[in-house]
């Protein structure tokens, strides 16, 4: 935690110490951690230290792939209200990645959905949940588990294949219920669907008044 201070070469060593203490708190920790070995820790506590090491030289924005994915349940939480925490306290970015749409809500304002490798939706984490555009965007809500229910496989050997075929068509065509014609002559791009919200797609769901697909955490 102090080489980054130490490289910047701005810092005395008694202000060093004073940022490594003050991030330390940040993150919930004292000073007697600086003579534990990392074996000696949880992977909750690992995490929040990887996240001080992240914060020491006060960045912006902070790329976080998958923070949470391999901790326990009860972990994850703790992590991602930390996570929103130190957002409001050091006034942070996130560019947040992961696979799990209830953590997906939790932390984020604006939501990108990927598929296969592009852009398929841009929206505020409120209208993306409610009314997803991109029928992708869609099934992806729609395959979010349910105590007794198992998800569908939202994943077909398809998929790949049509991205590997290459060409210009639609990478979500072979799969989709909205397909056209021109689905499959035509590659949509990223356009202006509605106030903040663009979406890949020449036919776009309408706005319904279903409301959200995936229900408060
Ligand atoms: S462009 Fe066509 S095939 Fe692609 S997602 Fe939209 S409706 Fe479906």
């Amino acid at each position: 935690m102090r080489e980054p201070l130490v490289i910047r070469g701005e810092h005395t060593n008694q202000e060093i110490d004073d940022i490594v203490q003050g991030i330390l708190s940040a993150v919930g920790f004292d000073e007697s951690i600086l003579a534990k070995y990392p074996h000696m820790f949880s992977g909750g506590q690992k995490q929040r230290i990887v996240l001080a090491r992240a914060l020491v030289l006060r960045p912006e924005v902070l790329i976080c792939d998958e923070p949470v994915s391999a901790l326990d349940v009860s972990v994850q939480a703790q992590i991602l209200n930390l996570l929103v925490d130190l957002q409001k306290k050091f006034n942070l970015t996130y560019l947040f990645i992961s696979h799990d749409l209830h953590v997906v809500k939790w932390v984020s304002h604006q939501v990108y959905v990927m598929y296969l490798g592009q852009i398929v939706e841009h929206a505020t984490k409120a209208t993306l949940f409610a009314n997803p555009a991109h029928p992708y965007s869609d099934l992806l809500l729609e395959s979010t588990p349910h105590l007794g229910q198992a998800p569908p496989n939202i994943l077909r050997s398809d998929d790949i294949h049509s991205l590997l075929k290459g060409g210009s068509h639609c990478a979500f065509s072979e799969r989709c219920s909205s397909r056209t014609e021109r689905c499959l002559a035509e590659a949509p791009s990223l356009e202006a669907f509605a106030t903040k919200h663009e979406v890949r797609c020449f036919n776009p769901r309408r706005p319904s008044l279903v409301g959200e697909k995936v229900g408060l955490l």
